[in-house]
């Protein structure tokens, strides 16, 4: 019967559709693994950039860079801020939140106070 075949060819489209659905997410999964490498790669060239300019070699970036500087003063005065609220300070070896009443780092066991 026609009608039944129409419907049979119909099933078998729309199987095919979904492979296909299947497939094309699979490879746009992919192809977002890739592009989060080039960011990776992108976060670390930028990392080596600002680490040379920080080092106090030069580079074409510096205006960049010393923009970064600045954002980083404030978010070291924002921390200290933040410190002074919690009644704690930072670890020198590991940068952790230590509490100023207590003489070792939690993290690392160094010595605070
Ligand atoms: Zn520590």
């Amino acid at each position: 019967m026609a009608f039944f075949d129409d419907v049979k060819r119909f099933g078998k489209n729309l199987t095919d559709k979904g492979k296909d659905v299947i497939e094309i997410t699979k490879l746009n999964s992919q192809i977002n693994a890739e592009k989060d490498k080039i960011k990776d790669f992108y976060v670390k060239i930028g990392e080596e950039v600002y680490k040379a300019y920080a080092a106090g070699q030069g580079s074409a970036y510096d205006e960049l860079c010393a923009e970064i500087k600045q954002i980083e003063d404030t978010i070291n005065e924002l921390t200290a801020k933040v410190l002074e609220l919690k009644n704690a300070t930072k670890c020198p070896n590991c940068g952790s939140e230590v509490a100023k009443d207590t003489s070792f780092c939690s993290k690392c066991g160094t010595k605070v106070n």
